[in-house]
């Protein structure tokens, strides 16, 4: 049994990979501000610290209560277009916080860390799908505040000798199968939470961003990920930090156009999605697909929920049984 720190544990994708822990038998403590995280996210059995990783002195008295055996750093500002707006929001929350938190990590011997990084790394890859050693161009603020972590981290494991796994994941989605978490953002802006909504008639319509992409049918393509299969990945690459660091991409491999995710929404619930076509959301590349070989030849790692329905129908049964997400 190991001991982990998870930040951000209570938020969407930070909570399945706690499941993740807890169901492999391991002691987690969650730290989490809960803007935008969720008490009811956190299990029972977890222990939660309400505190943000700007508070140093909070993050100090939870990671001398070590030993730790890794940390998970999943505490972030995760909207594009919000850093296009407010750049220094990001610099200063995700970049700035996450140099401080692996500072603290370093100070309190802590050996391990797993940073949830992201596919903005590559504003406009050259190449799809995308390998680990495309040329790193982010096209946002928030892809810029991921990649000075990572930036971090190597400078941090030179001279300090942390282990760390880059994790840059494409698009999480979906649910918990067995329905213990899901997907509960405020406001929501993610593309099939909302369509869902569409579909049960709690939103007018979904606005598609763009029609004119250089794509099959002109809407932007996205490698959508079971966020399970995204935890199962972090544990795997936990494993591999006994014997070094990585960085890996982490996606299906699939891309499927904002008219086709619509599609699946409408096979899965049997009902029809008003859709109206709109301009380009700005800072959106027209394709994001990842190569996941080096993870899969690495780790073994193979999705569960590889194809798009199965992904939809976990996210459609979360919000069907959830309509207020956790009601906080
Ligand atoms: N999208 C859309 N309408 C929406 C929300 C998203 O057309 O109301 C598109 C968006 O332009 C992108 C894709 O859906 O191409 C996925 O967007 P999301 O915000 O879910 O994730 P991102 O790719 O930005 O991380």
């Amino acid at each position: 049994m190991g001991r982990y720190l998870v930040t951000g544990g209570a938020g969407y994708v930070g909570s399945h990979l706690v499941l993740a822990l807890l169901d492999a038998g391991h002691d987690v403590t969650v730290y989490d501000n809960l803007r935008q995280g969720h008490r009811g996210a956190v299990p029972g059995a977890a222990r939660l610290v309400e505190a943000d990783i700007g508070n140093a002195r909070r993050l100090d008295v939870v990671l001398s209560d070590g030993p730790w055996d890794a940390v998970f750093h999943f505490a972030a500002l995760s909207l594009v277009g919000e850093s296009m707006k407010m750049p220094f929001l990001y610099f200063m929350e995700n970049a700035a916080g996450g140099i401080r938190l692996i500072e603290a990590c370093v100070h309190h011997g802590v050996t391990k860390f797993i940073l949830s990084s992201t596919a903005a790394l590559f504003g406009n890859p050259e190449r799809i799908p995308i390998a680990e050693n495309e040329r790193v161009d982010p096209g946002s603020p928030y892809g810029e505040s991921k990649l000075m972590i990572e930036r971090t981290l190597h400078w941090a494991g030179k001279i300090h000798g942390l282990r760390y796994a880059c994790l840059r994941y494409f698009n999480a989605a979906g649910a918990d199968p067995a329905g213990r978490a899901g997907e509960d953002h405020t406001p929501e802006t993610h593309l099939i939470p909302l369509v869902i909504d569409a579909a049960l008639g709690r939103r007018p319509e979904i606005f598609v961003f763009g029609h004119d992409y250089p794509t099959p049918d002109g809407t932007c393509v996205r490698d959508y990920i079971h966020v399970t299969d995204l935890a199962d990945a972090h544990l795997r690459a936990l494993a591999r930090l006994d014997a070094q660091s990585v960085t890996y991409n982490l996606g299906n491999g699939a891309g499927h156009s904002v008219l086709e995710v619509i599609r699946s929404v409408e096979r899965v619930s049997g009902r029809k999605v008003p859709v109206r076509m709109g301009a380009r959301r700005e800072g959106d590349p027209a394709v994001l697909v990842a190569a996941s070989d080096l993870l899969r030849s690495e780790t073994g790692w193979l999705p569960k929920y590889a194809e798009l329905d199965e992904i939809v129908r976990t996210a459609w049964a979360w919000r069907e049984a959830h309509p207020g997400g956790y009601g906080d």
